[in-house]
């Protein structure tokens, strides 16, 4: 319609250029996209966003946001085609799979089907794309780029740090050889020495199947003209040189991209509807004292079994400490409102307790004074977000690269203590009589991240990394003069109709 093209009208005969951005349908990955997309929009840049019809009913108000404020970001829904690859129909987003690992390559089969769509809606677009950025997991997308003659940028939606060891992991084949799926492999060629297990490597999310992609993945990668990682440069300098280096093209450290999300509505609206009204959440927050507050999420894909919701909950309790405790839909079985209600843990902890069932305003809560340590799973997306705004954390990873994230904010950092696990859980396969972690650990580790004497030196350290994440986005810093920069470039290329890498 002309109100959704309304920002592209202006711009067709200009040298605007136009990004095409594809993500994963993962929230950790969309999110930080739809970010991207907002931050190339208001350096300005045209926009195209490929999303499908469930993902973008649960981003409506951020859609009808852009299009009230004439940002040019067009929302673009391509029908995400289950029935072809067999799973049941709004298997739409990664937080939908059922039976989560097992669908996955399946999954990604049907974001393949996107590519002609994709190419014939571009095809009658009056104006024409000059840069593809897409995620790491869609490969598709470098098709997409040589039939248009333009350059694809692949999206690590995580760290340098993490990219880099995964990457050394996967060239190098580095557990081959090595039966014992718990002993300690170093990473060759690593800035530092560096030894992960394979069970806490980024292979501890593994689909069956899901050879082919792997290989399509690393094939289309090495053809990409650059690589962006959410993350900043003074962040992690090291690392965002070392994968340049290994990588032999341009890292583009863009983030920390959550920041970009200025008034509470954008901050709140983030990826889903929250499942709690904001005021409601603010005026709890605002009765609490500065840095008081613990808060408790695992993301939108770990799965916690209720027995262990229910060690978490009760070494909370026995803390004694104020927190914020998500639960989210999926955990949401008879069994713990039970325990939440009849058994009345709710009721007990009432005065200093706020449980979210659902989704709940992540990056809206996380930079509220009232909070002050955050108990996380280790996603990329949580841990960038907590440095953001100066919270340490407690470290829980539980699969794919959140273990290696653990070892960045624990040992890099210096910003987190470890709840202790040392195996990752399989995705949608969890054993429901496992807990991985006692109350008593729960309580100790929280004790420990809240104490004020004992936890000096780590807010201080957080307090610095927030200022400088903080800086790079601002006008003049290290972010905000890469994306200015990434932007010129691909506008040179556009004129000069220098295409080629
Ligand atoms: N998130 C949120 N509310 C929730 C759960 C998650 O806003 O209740 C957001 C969170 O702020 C982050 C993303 O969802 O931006 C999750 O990404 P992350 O990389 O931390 O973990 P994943 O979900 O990919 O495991």
């Amino acid at each position: 319609s002309r109100s959704v093209m309304n920002g592209f009208s202006h711009g067709s005969q200009s040298k605007q250029p136009h990004f095409v951005l594809v993500p994963l349908m993962a929230q950790g990955h969309t999110i930080p996209m739809i970010d991207m997309a907002h931050l190339l929009a208001n350096h300005g840049a045209l926009v195209t966003f490929v999303t499908t019809p469930l993902n973008a009913s649960r981003i409506e108000s951020i859609i009808q946001h852009a299009k009230d404020s004439q940002l040019p970001i067009q929302f673009l829904p391509l029908p995400f085609n289950c029935a072809k690859a067999g799973l049941p129909e709004g298997s739409e987003n990664l937080d939908n799979l059922r039976t989560g690992l097992q669908e996955f390559t399946a999954f990604m089969e049907v974001c393949f089907l996107n590519k002609d769509p994709l190419i014939s809606y571009l095809r009658e677009h009056k104006t024409p794309p000059s840069c593809v950025i897409s995620d790491v997991t869609q490969p598709w997308t470098g098709e997409v780029a040589r039939v248009f003659g333009i350059p694809r940028l692949v999206f690590m939606p995580i760290s340098a740090f993490t990219s880099l060891c995964g990457d050394i992991t996967s060239l190098h084949k580095i557990y081959d050889n090595v039966p014992d799926e718990n002993e300690p492999v170093p990473i060759p060629g690593f800035p530092h020495p560096l030894e992960v297990p394979k069970n806490q490597s980024i292979l501890s999310f593994s689909a069956p199947g899901f050879e082919k992609i792997g290989a399509k993945m690393i094939e289309e990668n090495s053809k990409s003209v650059g690589v962006i990682v959410s993350s900043f440069q003074e962040l992690e300098s090291l690392y965002v040189d070392s994968y340049e280096k290994f990588l032999e093209k341009k890292v583009w450290a863009i983030g920390p991209m959550c920041l970009q999300n200025k008034d509470l509505k954008q901050m709140a609206s983030r990826g889903n509807k929250a499942s709690i009204d904001e005021e409601r959440c603010l005026n709890w927050l605002d009765s609490m004292q500065n840095a008081s507050v613990l808060f408790v999420n695992f993301g939108s894909l770990a799965r916690s079994v209720p027995l262990q919701l229910m060690e978490i909950g009760l070494g909370l309790e026995a803390s004694r400490k104020p927190f914020i405790w998500v639960i989210k839909a999926g955990d949401k079985m008879p069994e713990i409102e039970q325990w939440l209600i009849e058994e009345k843990f709710e009721e007990r902890v009432k005065d200093r307790c706020l449980i979210i069932r659902g989704w709940a305003p992540q990056v809206m809560i996380l930079s509220h004074r009232a909070i002050g340590g955050f108990l996380t799973h280790c996603g990329w997306n949580s841990t960038i977000e907590s440095i953001c705004n100066s919270v340490p954390m407690i470290t829980w990873p539980h699969f794919g690269d959140q273990f290696l994230n653990e070892i960045f904010i624990v040992d890099v950092l210096k910003i987190g203590v470890r709840i202790g696990v040392d195996k990752s859980i399989v995705w949608g396969s969890e054993n429901s009589d496992e807990v991985m972690v006692r109350r008593d650990d729960v309580e100790r580790k929280v004790l420990e991240l809240m104490d004020e004497e004992e936890g000096l030196q780590r807010r201080v350290r957080a307090r610095e990394l927030g200022d400088k994440a903080k800086k790079a986005m601002e006008e003049g810093g290290s972010s905000y003069k890469n994306i200015e920069l990434l932007i010129q470039l691909v506008q040179e290329r556009m004129l000069s109709k220098d295409y080629e890498k």
